[in-house]
């Protein structure tokens, strides 16, 4: 028995419309690896069918898939940047690529996250280009308040005014919700489209895209005083039933939800007991129904990313983009 991913395309193509609708132009789709976790072919294509003509990877081999599964027609841009490859756009981040470059670029320029992107002192170095976007990404647009966001903002418009008459591409997911100055030709959102929330602290304008069940392979019920899992941490103080499910760390399960997690069985919460393993996990359903084989839910509506992240000490891109590739992948 197998986990199940469930892949919503449909609620991914609500939200990027509903992105479109708040941004209020054009807006690309973010589907760096693996979109997210979630299939970077299998979103791009519901993404076209929405109307999405803009596409946003990481690596020239996610590109070159990509296109080969868009066909002709939509941009495909590859963020990291690389040297020649028909059909698949390379972000200029550097002046040794900008040199390099010989057909259509988007050209990135830093404006103060200090990753990728040419300095804005290095403009005036630019060989001649054939550039398509100028475009900068913003350091901290999910904190609304945070003084870089107008401090990128200002730096964005001058470099702006560099490039008349070429299209520009600033707002990631949480840019489209931080209002005026921050949109542009082209917005760039990757976690909203797969329902992470862009607006954290603030109720989540995106739905939820997916559901990740495991079945139970193991039911046992235990006397109080009985250690559950690796390193015996979890010790059960009144007589419970565990359900064990197959799916663990090597499963993108992580290990930091132990005897943290919490998990949906028949509706009811349940909390993860015992240390996270490699292919299972421990769960304390006493007083649920639950049978072998029954589907408990490691993600889902009721337990979306952000939530299982916070309890697991990190952000929920980093939970979908950990998905392991053993999950039987199904598409809505
Ligand atoms: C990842 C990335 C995005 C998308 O960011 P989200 O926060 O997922 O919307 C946009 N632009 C660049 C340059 C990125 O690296």
């Amino acid at each position: 028995m197998q986990a199940l991913l469930h892949v919503d395309l449909q609620a991914i193509a609500a939200n990027w419309l509903r992105l479109r609708a708040v941004h209020g132009a054009d807006v690309a789709g973010v589907l760096k690896a693996d979109g997210y976790g979630l299939g970077a072919v299998e979103v791009g294509r519901a993404l076209l069918a929405a109307g999405c003509r803009h596409f946003f990877v990481a690596h020239l081999a996610e590109g070159v898939a990509l296109r080969a599964a868009l066909g002709p027609g939509p941009m495909v841009a590859v963020l990291n940047g690389f040297e020649g490859a028909a059909d698949v756009w390379p972000v200029v981040n550097n002046l040794a690529a900008a040199r390099a470059a010989c057909g259509p670029v988007l050209l990135h320029v830093d404006t103060g996250m200090a990753r990728l992107g040419l300095d804005v002192a290095e403009l005036s170095a630019l060989p001649p280009l054939d550039v398509r976007y100028v475009m900068t990404h913003l350091a901290c647009a999910d904190e609304p308040a945070h003084p870089l966001n107008a401090a990128q903002k200002g730096r964005f418009a001058a470099v702006q005014a560099a490039f008349p008459g070429v299209p520009a591409s600033f707002a990631n997911s949480s840019g489209i919700f931080l209002g005026e100055g921050f949109g542009s030709d082209l917005a760039r959102p990757g976690a909203a489209l797969f329902g992470i929330n862009p607006t954290p602290g603030r109720p989540n304008p995106m739905r939820c895209v997916l559901r990740l069940d495991a079945p139970i392979i193991q039911l046992r019920d235990v006397p109080a005083g009985t250690p559950v899992g690796y390193g015996a941490t979890w010790v059960a103080q009144r007589p419970s039933r565990i359900a064990t499910v197959a799916a663990g760390y090597a499963d993108g399960y992580p290990r930091s939800l132990s005897d943290r997690g919490l998990g949906v069985l028949a509706g009811r919460p349940v909390p993860v007991v015992g240390r996270v393993s490699m292919d299972l996990t421990a769960f304390d359903v006493t007083g649920v129904e639950a049978a072998l084989g029954d589907m408990l839910t490691l993600m889902g509506p009721e337990n979306p990313p952000d939530a299982l992240a916070a309890r697991a000490g990190t952000i929920g891109y980093e939970l979908l983009t950990s998905l392991g590739s053993r999950y039987r992948r199904i598409y809505r």
